[in-house]
Order: C-alpha cells, then structure tokens, then sequence
C-alpha cells in the first residue's frame, strides 16, 4: 500500500495518528537544524518536518529531495506550531519516520505554483506540468463535475448516451472539414465531424426518443481564444417535441448546473429574445445582459433634421448613454474613437454628447442643430447631468450596429459592468433562416440545412426567402454563445426546397446527404434539439477568458499541439501506403 491517506485530509481530529503518504516535493524549506517539505498530491499539500535532532539520517536524506521529486513517508500526525490558514491541512503537519524515494525529477521548467513564471508556449510544451498546478487542475475538476451533472440531469429525464462514429463523410456546419485518408480505399478520404448533427437526426429516425452525447467536435476554422479545432459539445436531440418543449428541457438543464456547480439560482422561464430586437439593442445576437446600455436609434432624429453631412448621409445613426461619463477628457474620448477605428471593428469615429451639470447638451455637433433638437435627443437617451452620449452611424445597418456593440462592451468593461460573478442568460429566439454570403453569391443557412422555418413564414421561401425566420434558438450567457440548435425539418418536400434554395443542387445533395433523405423515406418523427459548448461552457462557470483553460491538452492559436509536436509531416512509406503524394505551395 503506497499510501494511508491523501495530502489534503489530514485535519486536527487525525493528531497521533500514525500515517503514509505519497505525492510530490512541492517545496523544500530549510531551516536550520529542521527541513520542511511540502508534499502535494491532487488532494492538496500536507507539510512534512525532518528534524535533525530526532534522526540526523532523515534529515541528511530530506535535504537531498529536489522540487518535483516523487516521494514516500511514513510517520505521525502533530499539531502544527505555526498554523496556515490558507490550506485545508493547515493545522497539521507529519513528523516523519521513514522516507522513501520513489523517483526523481529534473528540475521543471517553469515554478508549479499558481502564479507561475512560465509563459504560455512553455506550459503548453509541458502541460503535464502545467497540470499539477492547483488552479489548472481545479479547472479539470470543475469540467468533469460539469460532466457528471450533465449526465445526471440527462439521464434522468430518460436521455440515452449514444456514441457517434468519427470517422465519417462530410458534415454541414459551414466550417472546413479535417480529413483522413483511407489505407483500405485508395484515393479516399473520410472526414472528422463538425458536429454528431446528421446522426443525431438519424437516431431518432432510428426510434430513440431522446439522444446525448458528450462529444468532440472537428472543425479546420481560423483559432481565436474560444476557438480550438477540437472541442466539445453536449451534443442532444429529442423526438416528438417543439422549440417550446426544448426549451423548457434545457433551461432545466442549465438552471441544475449553475445551482449544483456554483449554488447560483435563476427564476425560469429563462427571458426570450427575438433574433431582431437583439440586433436593433445591442447589435450582437450575444447580447451581454449583465448592464443595459441599450441602444437608441437617431436616425430619424437626426437624418435630414440638421446640416451635419455625415448624418445626411447615415443610413442608420444609433447612440448608447454611458452613465457618468460626461466628464470624459479629450484623451479618454480619443481612445474610444481609435479603439472602434481599429481595423477588426471598422467604423469611422464616435460623435460625443455630454450633458452639462445644468442640463445642457455640449458636442462638436452644436452647430450643426438646434438647441431644441439637441434637447430632444437629450430626451430620447433619457441622458442626464454628468453623462455621455455616444453616437455613431454608418451606410450599413448591420454594420454599424456590430461597431456600436463593440464600443458598447468595451464600455461596460470600463464601467467594470461585466462582472465575471453575475451571470445574464437567455435565449435569443426567430433568428433568419439564411444570411446572404457576399464570398458565395448565395444565401447559406444561419444555422445548418436541417433547420425548420417558422411554419407562419413558409410562405415567403418562394418570394422572400432572407425574410423567413427559423425556429433556431441560441443559449447566451454574458455576451458568448453557450449553446445554439433548432426544430429540425422532417418533411422531404419542405427538405428539397430549402436545400434548393440553398443552392445545393440535387447532385450535391446525393452526394453529402443521400443516407439522410434515404432515411427520411422512412418515417421520420418530428424533432428538434440543441448543442452546449462544454469548453465554453466550463470557462464561464470557471470564470476564464480562454477555453483553452480548462482543455486538458489544448491546441494553440495555430492549431499546434506543441507537447506531442503535431501536426506533423508524414514517412515516406506511410505516404505510400496511403497513396498521397505531398505538393507544397511554392
Ligand atoms: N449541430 C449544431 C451545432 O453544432 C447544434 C444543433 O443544431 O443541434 O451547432
């Protein structure tokens, strides 16, 4: 037996008890003729005491260990002198009694400490090191707890767990596929799932009422902080239902997990948010309900109204009020104005309003209107002394709006209103069933093909089919995107049209979908479903900024996993077998 009891649970009421421990030499403190060692475990950190007097030969031994040496001791548990509260073990410590070595360490590269001294690419290259640090694990613990309730919550509402195969044909969630060449047929490819969409539809075809499953995901897309090419979803589906009844069912689910993971209570029904109102409020399909800041459009207060040529020429001018903020300097003002110039944001500038202490509105655009009508928008903003109206405009509605959302997170975050404790969840209901691709020349689904229209919306699909709503659904928390599905079409007819529209030709369709139409000749239930991102998931219940985090061996922002070095260029014979020849651009 290596070990009697772990390094996190030896307690005051454990005093005078004889004991084994095994773990890590997390430090070594020495202090005259006493060397104290921390030992660490997953556990926690028990403090071990060699004293020179009792046995000079332990002591001679501790005094050798070096950090990250892998130990064994046997001895008794005392109450310690000098308590420290910061630990669970705090009050105790071992006088130890025997010491085995049970291996050594090099000396790691970076400190295993919360705060460490590594940088990113050195703790990725040694994510097992990385690892043993306590909040990095405590980020794995959360994850898997976050797992366990998951399936707990799922399984009893008669949810089945139901494995997806990974090696598959295409998938239509509009991102690059990653693909495996096939030894057994040559010249062929199989391609890694974006998502488990089309087998999950075919479950319940199969007659299997309600599916889950925990599951990677694989999509070749450019990597941004809570992008990595594999990641994981709560994938599920669910037979005879409507968006009402997937609703109900999942704001169950996350309502449990915020309560079991973090004791946090939400009143359900969780709020609904039509797809336009989000855009026409905050300009994001996210929206960050943690702080209002709402919107408010001016165009038709201040298009035409006056003789300020760029609001002439704005096809849409919308504002937020940033409380207090009247007293903005030049310098602060600027920053704002180059922080929305940047090049990922686009927009042209920023038109400040401040409200004096008596009430008058003050702006570089004072001589472009009326007092009068500086007053009204005044009113319209609901501004008061000491604040700030911030507004700007733009020849693209959709566009100018996602500018104006970014200043107005970025004023929330300076306004300290994104409050990493608080959570605003909803869901953002009535999205569009297509979005015009500009690259493409064609509408592509917002969602994927298999998404239901609103059926009072069918209508339009001939006449105006970027006016169709879909039953599409997304899950939002704090600004990000939790979870997203819909009501799927299980109707061939309606099937055919949309992909018609869509573009996808009925060769193509043979070609990626053929298995799905086939089985859809054969009765196919009515259903809907959804997918949660965990890595998101888990980051926000964590409290992290990246996904990576709480991924146990995540890619970087190249996609590179740089603990195992892949990926990788292939042997000769291994191409051979495969029959691939590599051709690099020049
Ligand atoms: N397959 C979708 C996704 O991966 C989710 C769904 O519609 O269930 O986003």
């Amino acid at each position: 037996m290596y070990r009697t009891n772990t390094c996190g649970e030896l307690r005051m009421s454990d005093v005078g008890r004889s004991v084994t421990l095994a773990g890590w030499v997390h430090r070594v403190r020495k202090m005259g003729g006493v060397t104290f060692v921390e030992l660490r475990d997953r556990y926690g950190i028990t403090q071990l005491v060699f004293n020179e007097q009792d046995s000079p030969e332990l002591f001679d031994q501790s005094n050798d260990l070096g950090r990250e040496y892998v130990i064994q001791i046997e001895g008794i548990v005392a109450e310690r002198y000098s308590k420290n509260e910061k630990i669970a073990t705090g009050d105790i410590e071992i006088t130890v009694s025997r010491l085995t070595l049970l291996n050594q360490s090099e000396i790691p590269p970076f400190t295993i400490e919360e705060n460490t001294d590594g940088g990113d690419d050195l703790r990725m290259k040694y994510r097992y090191l990385d690892l043993r640090r306590k909040n990095v694990r405590e980020n794995l613990e959360l994850r898997h707890r976050v797992c366990m309730e998951t399936r707990k919550y799922l399984d009893g509402q008669g949810f089945l767990e139901i494995e997806t195969p990974i090696l598959i044909n295409s998938t239509p969630e509009g991102a690059r596929d990653f693909v495996v060449p096939s030894r057994m047929n040559p010249g062929q490819f199989y391609a890694l799932p974006q998502s488990p969409q089309l087998f999950k539809q075919l479950l319940m075809v199969a007659g299997m009422d309600r599916y889950f499953q925990i599951v990677k995901c694989f999509r070749d897309e450019d990597l941004r902080a809570d992008r990595q090419p594999e990641f994981t979803q709560i994938d599920c589906e669910m037979s005879f239902v409507q968006q009402d009844d997937v609703i109900q069912m999942f704001e169950g689910m996350i309502t449990h997990l915020f309560k079991e993971i973090l004791n946090y209570d939400f009143q359900l029904p969780l709020r609904r948010m039509p797809w336009q109102e989000a855009m026409e409020k905050y300009g994001s399909d996210k929206p960050d309900l943690r702080f209002g800041m709402e919107f408010v459009e001016l165009t038709a207060t201040l298009r035409g109204t006056g003789t300020f040529q760029v609001f002439n020429d704005a096809a849409y001018i919308g504002a937020i009020c940033a409380q207090g903020c009247g007293n903005y300097s030049r310098k602060q003002q600027n920053e704002l104005v180059d922080f929305v110039k940047t090049p990922q944001i686009g927009a042209k500038g920023i038109t400040f309003v401040k409200i004096e202490e008596d009430g008058t509105p003050k702006s570089t655009i004072d001589k472009f209107y009326s007092p009068e009508q500086l007053l009204q928008l005044k009113d319209k903003m609901q501004a008061v002394p000491g604040d700030m109206i911030m507004i700007m405009c733009g020849d693209d509605t959709m566009r100018t709006r996602k500018q104006l959302c970014e200043l107005r997170l970025e004023m929330g975050s300076r306004l300290g209103l994104r409050d990493k404790s608080k959570f605003a969840l909803l869901w953002i209901t009535d999205f569009p069933m297509f979005e015009w691709s500009e690259e493409e020349q064609r509408l592509l689904a917002m969602h994927h093909p298999f998404t239901s229209p609103k059926p009072e919306d069918v209508a339009l699909l001939d006449s105006h089919p970027e006016q169709v709503r879909a039953n599409a659904y997304d899950m939002v928390c704090n600004g990000v995107e939790i979870g997203g599905g819909s009501v799927r079409i299980h109707d061939s007819i309606l099937q055919n049209k949309i992909f018609s529209i869509l573009g996808l030709t009925p060769d193509i369709v043979e070609k990626r979908f053929k298995y799905l139409v086939r089985a859809f000749k054969y009765g196919a239930p009515p259903h809907a479903g959804l997918a949660y991102g965990l890595d998101r998931l888990v980051s926000l219940f964590a409290g992290l900024d990246s996904i990576r985090d709480c991924i146990a061996f995540p890619k970087n922002n190249s996609g590179r996993d740089t603990m195992v070095d892949a990926p990788t260029v292939l042997e000769p014979e291994q191409l051979q077998e495969l029959n691939l020849k590599v051709q690099l651009p020049q």
